[in-house]
């Protein structure tokens, strides 16, 4: 009817309000089911509603008849306990689940009313809601929220709810005790909300707010926000709801305060770089008493050489073999602190160009064939270090490697297609001894061998924490898949900066 009045229609339509048409009408057309009942509990009238929830076969058997017998005892005796009720009292109301004829459970909401004819004889009108759908949503809704909030109970972060239409916030108890809002009634606005982020945050965080209500980016930030006179990390996780004109309406997420976990990473950040420092440090200062050995032995050998007994040269031969083993580690321990301090050098490089110049440079052995499987991308990265990186990898699998035709295949493996930032994956392949499961995270530190000092060529165990360390100044990763006499897979991320 729009913004009409009805009542204006009716009471200018005496023909249409008095008809017992408009009655029929609107009872035919209602939703609700509508029956009236004599004192005997007979149904006299019912509308089209009511009828359809008797198979089509009863219909002619619902009025002039009580219909109990179609029911068990239980319901049958319920119904007329109600009726009675209306009969008595003149009214009942009830929410009832009933099984009706026509096989389906139905909730139903009834008001029963009673009414006098001119005669005086009884009547009660029943009008009746199926509220099936909305019991079954609300018993929906209360499991889902259950859960809900069992999982909320279950982790170490809290839940805010944001009305963007009203700019009201529902904040989790858990988030309140976060926030240091005090007791139950304690609460907070957006506005006062923003007002504590850490002035070095706020734009970065209204950018991420911008981005996610705006082109839907996801929303993960970490942040620092004013508690109780300091400033404490926390991490939000947060999707909005938007409406039909993409207008968003809603958005709700969590919040955990992550101020620990931060610190211990920038405390072990520090002391990554204290390490670094003293590798950096003490491999400097070593050389230094490292070429005053050397020099001394020299001189030894030749001012006393001819008159000391060969057992005695032989043993500053053996001083001055150890002194040049020391020499290595040295110079190894300064680059691999250098890789930590030095100034990353970026450049666009074709890693096609670069890993054929790595392989070029490869001492020339009929019994291997180093090949490249996949056309490589071009990526900005550190051109030296990458070098280097192939080249380790490279030398690696052919040196641990028995096979009589020493393999090794170089490819990458293009990147997750539902997850546009993700990196590719690049992968040197040997056909080499392989490395047992419980060793894998063994060969990336420094120093480390699985094989005495000599065996294969000898070295320092050094070239693979070289490898891990460039990888991870290019935000990569690296992990092996292999198994001894199985050969080996490394492979690595780098970012995908382009
Ligand atoms: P180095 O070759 O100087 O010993 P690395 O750091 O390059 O140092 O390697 C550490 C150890 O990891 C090696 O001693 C070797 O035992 C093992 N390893 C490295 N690469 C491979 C490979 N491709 N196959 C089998 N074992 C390997």
């Amino acid at each position: 009817m729009g913004n009409t009045n009805l009542a204006a229609i009716l009471a200018s339509s005496d023909s249409l309000s008095g008809s017992r048409q408009f009655f029929d009408l609107v009872l035919s057309s209602s939703p609700d089911v509508v029956f009236v009942k004599d004192s005997e509990f007979r149904i006299v009238m019912a509308n089209p509603a009511f009828l359809s929830l008797y198979p089509e076969d009863m219909r002619d058997k619902v009025i002039g008849f009580t219909t109990l017998e179609e029911y068990d005892e239980a319901q049958a005796e319920e119904f007329l306990t109600h009726d009675r009720v209306a009969f008595e009292t003149g009214e009942s109301s009830t929410i009832e689940t009933i099984d009706f004829p026509d096989g389906k459970r139905r909730v139903l909401s009834t008001k029963k009313i009673r009414f006098e004819q001119g005669d005086g004889s009884q009547y009660i009108v029943g009008i009746g809601r199926d509220i099936t759908d909305i019991v079954a949503g609300q018993e929906a809704l209360a499991v889902s929220e259950e859960r809900y909030e069992l999982a909320v109970a279950g982790s170490a972060a809290g839940i805010w709810d944001w009305d963007l239409t009203t700019n009201n916030v529902f904040w989790s108890d858990r988030i309140k005790r976060q926030l240091g809002l005090a007791g139950d009634n304690g609460t907070m606005g957006i506005a006062e909300f923003i007002a504590r982020y850490h002035p070095d945050d706020e734009e970065r965080l209204a950018e991420k707010l911008r981005a996610h209500l705006q082109d839907r980016e996801p929303y993960d930030v970490e942040f620092r926000a004013w508690v109780n006179g300091e400033y404490r990390w926390f991490r939000s996780c947060g999707q909005a709801v938007w409406d039909e004109h993409g207008q968003p309406k809603r958005m709700a997420g969590s919040l955990e305060d992550v101020t620990y976990h931060i610190n211990a990473q920038e405390k072990l950040a520090q002391s990554m770089e204290r390490l670094d420092e003293f590798a950096h440090i003490a491999s400097h200062d070593l050389r230094e008493p490292l070429r005053g050995i050397g020099s001394l032995v020299e001189f030894v050998k030749e001012d006393y050489g001819d008159t000391l007994p060969s057992d005695a040269v032989e043993q500053l031969d053996r001083i001055t073999e150890l002194k040049k083993r020391a020499d290595t580690l040295v110079a190894e321990l300064l680059q691999y602190s250098q890789l930590a301090h030095s100034e990353k050098r970026t450049d666009t490089v074709d890693l096609n160009a670069l890993v054929a110049e790595a392989i070029r440079i490869l001492p020339r052995d009929a019994s291997h064939s180093v090949d490249v499987v996949s056309l490589l991308p071009t990526i900005v990265c550190e051109p030296v270090a990458i070098r280097q990186l192939f080249q380790n990898l490279i030398t690696n699998g052919l040196k641990y490697n028995e096979s009589a035709n020493k393999r090794i295949e170089i490819g990458v493996i293009a990147n997750d297609e539902d997850d546009p930032s993700s990196n590719e994956t690049f992968f040197v392949k040997d056909n080499g001894i392989g490395i047992a499961t419980k060793d894998q995270d063994k060969v990336f530190k420094i120093f480390q061998r699985l094989h005495g000092k000599t065996a294969f060529g000898g070295g320092t165990g050094a070239g693979l924490t070289f490898v891990k360390r460039i990888i991870e100044r290019h935000n990569g990763t690296i992990w092996i898949e292999s198994e001894p006499d199985e050969g080996s897979t490394f492979f690595f991320t780098l970012d995908a900066q382009r």
